[in-house]
């Protein structure tokens, strides 16, 4: 059983999920949240980029834009959340990705408190992309993404949006990105 302090501490924990498409400002925003509550951004991304230069089976799938396996995935992310620093809490961008991602998320007791789900247009989101220039930001590596997004990301935010957690919807666009990163935290801190 948890003892009471245990239990405290995890109430003072600042637990977010950034969920939303690619381009739609996930790792800008966290940086701006992980600053202001001081917890660490854990952003699996750059993670499985990292992975990629060691793992062959990792760089051909990231090169087509499909997903990393799972185990792979939840491998890096439970070392991660293992270090010292993620006992204030911590910000979760990228993960998780798919329903079984989501599944895993609830059997390893990852736990999250806030859902921020950044809502942009798709018509925005290939201009931010092909102005940005990344390995995989090219036209059709692009289009796979959004694709594999809207079929595995798009019934997660559909499940956090039903959930009786606290959902923070963002319209991640049409202002510059201090006031939307204003937002959100007043929004974060709105809610309690
Ligand atoms: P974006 O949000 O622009 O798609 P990310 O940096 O979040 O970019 O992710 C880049 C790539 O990293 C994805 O296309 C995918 O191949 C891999 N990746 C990131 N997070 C996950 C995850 N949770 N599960 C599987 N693959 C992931």
């Amino acid at each position: 059983m948890k003892s009471l302090r245990q239990f405290m501490e995890e109430l003072s924990m600042v637990t977010i999920v950034m969920i939303g498409g690619p381009g739609s400002g996930k790792s800008t925003y966290s940086k701006y949240i992980s600053g202001h509550f001081d917890i660490p951004h854990i952003y699996t991304g750059d993670m499985m980029r990292d992975l990629q230069k060691r793992d062959p089976e990792v760089a051909k799938i990231m090169d087509r834009g499909d997903l990393v396996p799972i185990e792979k995935v939840m491998k890096a992310l439970k070392d991660r959340l293992g270090k010292d620093d993620t006992d204030n809490g911590y910000i979760l961008d990228g993960f998780p990705r798919n329903m079984k991602q989501l599944t895993r998320m609830k059997q390893e007791n990852i736990d999250y408190k806030y859902v921020v789900y950044l809502n942009v247009s798709e018509k925005e989101v290939i201009k931010r992309l092909t102005a940005r220039g990344r390995k995989d930001d090219k036209p059709e590596i692009i289009k796979n993404r959004l694709k594999v997004y809207e079929k595995e990301t798009g019934p997660v935010v559909n499940e956090f949006r039903k959930s009786q957690r606290r959902f923070i919807e963002i319209k991640a666009e049409g202002k510059d990105e201090k006031s939307i990163a204003a937002d959100i935290i007043g929004e974060i801190e709105k809610r309690g």
